[in-house]
């Protein structure tokens, strides 16, 4: 399935997208309607998604769908729990910034305050001269997942997103610890949608690419993470809980600003897309 969040006058609304429109999930639950409220709904994880599916498969073919044109899109997970980034996790980008390629995933957070919708105009800030972008594959949790094997891992995700882990260089350099760098408001644009898991069998087969300005500036595939998704699970889960809701941004291929030899940082007006098969299109702004 394909998930969207969606703002009306009433507040936030679960989508789902079909050939035909989008389907308001909330409008068909009857006295379910808050068990589908977007803010808590993948709180519920993997039965979540269950219930969600046996409510669209009830549903009658002509049942009325809205356009998504029309539809005021934002973050598909509006309200995640943890946000946990993973940095150097693709061969060629730990080459490009110079660094030796990690031996164990290097972990980073960014706070909910770095989510932007798709389409917002990112502020930069008058704290950083050096703002970049990052084309990531944000994976999103679906159990509550403890000290599982690698084998078994992807069965604990819920499902996939676009993601651009936007940072600010020289905040991310500045002690070593990347946090302020990381999450700065507005820093995480993610979406258009969250798609479910048994859509995307294999995370590690996805061309993921980035454009900044028209101009093709990340132009790789999931294939050359070092650690993969179900590594990386499998490695924070030995040491502590993920849970429903929880996301994982797992690292940025080479091509960003950061690894180039004459480095134009990014300045209001630029557009940025990012774009990951099967994950639809992830575009922004820098606002003026
Ligand atoms: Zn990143």
């Amino acid at each position: 399935m394909i998930l969207l969040t969606f703002a009306t006058a009433d507040g936030l609304r679960l989508g789902v997208k079909r050939s035909d429109g989008v389907i308001d999930v909330m409008a068909h639950a009857g006295a379910d309607a808050a068990y589908y409220d977007p803010r808590t709904f993948y709180t519920h994880g993997q039965a979540g998604i269950a219930q969600l599916r046996a409510l669209i498969d009830s549903l009658p073919l002509d049942a009325p769908t809205l356009d998504e044109s029309t539809l005021d899109r934002r973050a598909p997970l509006p309200a995640p729990g943890k946000i946990l980034c993973v940095g150097l996790n693709y061969r060629r980008h730990a080459a490009e910034t110079g660094a030796p390629a990690p031996t164990t995933p290097i972990l980073f957070s960014k706070f909910a305050n770095a989510l932007a919708h798709p389409g917002e105009a990112i502020p930069i800030p008058s704290v950083t001269q050096q703002p970049d972008y990052e084309a990531e594959l944000a994976v999103i949790i679906g159990a509550v997942t403890r000290s599982v094997s690698q084998d078994r891992a992807l069965d604990y995700v819920l499902g996939y997103a676009n993601a651009n882990d936007l940072s600010a260089r020289d905040l991310q350099t500045r002690t070593s610890q990347w946090l302020l760098g990381k999450t700065l408001d507005k820093f995480m644009p993610l979406g258009p949608y969250l798609v479910t898991a048994d859509a995307i069998p294999d995370p590690q087969a996805l061309p993921i690419r980035l454009w900044l300005n028209g101009e093709l500036r990340q132009d790789s595939h999931t294939g050359d993470m070092i650690f993969s998704v179900a590594q990386i699970i499998a490695y924070v889960s030995a040491h502590f809980t993920l849970e429903p809701g929880d996301l994982i941004l797992t690292g940025t291929p080479e091509g960003v600003i950061l690894g180039m030899k004459d480095k134009v940082w990014l300045k209001p007006g630029d557009s940025m897309v990012v774009e990951i098969e099967g994950l639809g299109r992830l575009e922004n702004t820098i606002a003026g």
